[in-house]
């Protein structure tokens, strides 16, 4: 028999899982009318014709193709939490020049980034609380969901920030100093203004990423 709680369960369900179509309808909707008028886009060739990369956060307010003004065919844009120089970044990285002639590499963080507002400590035991999405407050993100967790986050490195300026030196030094990395590849550090859309380059950064 159901219960007047199974009912409200099951509404919740359709609902959640109508929000989830119209999502998906109006992207296949908008990808309708992008391939509409495709043309001569079928004729673009596998390696970026402007012969450069982007390492760049996943952020939802950062468009690359509009930042920089690209289109289709023109440069890689690689993207993870951060625009961090991860193992899996440094392989794309490597696949970008090695395979694909890419000769000139930007790698760029932003102000207001998530990944300031916790460390491996915090993410770690969110994780182990509750695979909810936690809250983001005054005081850092905080746990609002039922558990259980999982303890597999400790074996993760978050590859959090503390200082965007930082990170890109960083994330700039670590690729240079990769020995898959040939030295006659020029990378650049930025930082994304988030509030004014310019991106603010990072001396140190491009210092540490100079051709050598
Ligand atoms: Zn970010």
């Amino acid at each position: 028999m159901i219960g007047l709680g199974d009912c409200e369960a099951l509404f919740s369900v359709a609902t959640e899982s109508e929000a989830a179509m119209s999502t998906r309808d109006e992207i296949l909707r908008a990808n309708a009318d992008y391939a509409a008028s495709f043309g001569a886009k079928s004729e673009l060739q596998i390696p970026p014709a402007r012969h450069f990369t982007i390492l760049t956060c996943m952020d939802a307010r950062l468009d690359p193709a509009k930042y920089a003004g690209l289109t289709e065919g023109d440069a890689h844009i690689i993207r993870n939490a951060g625009g961090r120089a991860s193992d899996d970044a440094i392989r794309s990285l490597v696949i970008s020049y090695k395979l694909l002639g890419t000769q000139e590499w930007f790698v760029i963080h932003h102000t207001n980034c998530g990944m300031e507002f916790f460390t491996d400590d915090v993410m770690r035991d969110l994780l182990a609380n509750s695979l909810e999405t936690a809250e983001l407050g005054p005081d850092g993100f905080t746990d609002v969901g039922a558990g259980p967790g999982s303890s597999e986050a400790k074996y993760i490195d978050w590859l959090t920030i503390s200082d965007n300026a930082q990170s890109v030196t960083e994330d700039v030094a670590r690729i240079r100093a990769h020995p898959l990395v040939p030295g006659r590849i020029a990378i650049y550090g930025y930082i994304y203004d988030v509030t004014t859309g310019r991106l603010i380059e990072v001396p140190e950064a491009t210092t540490a990423g100079h051709p050598v």
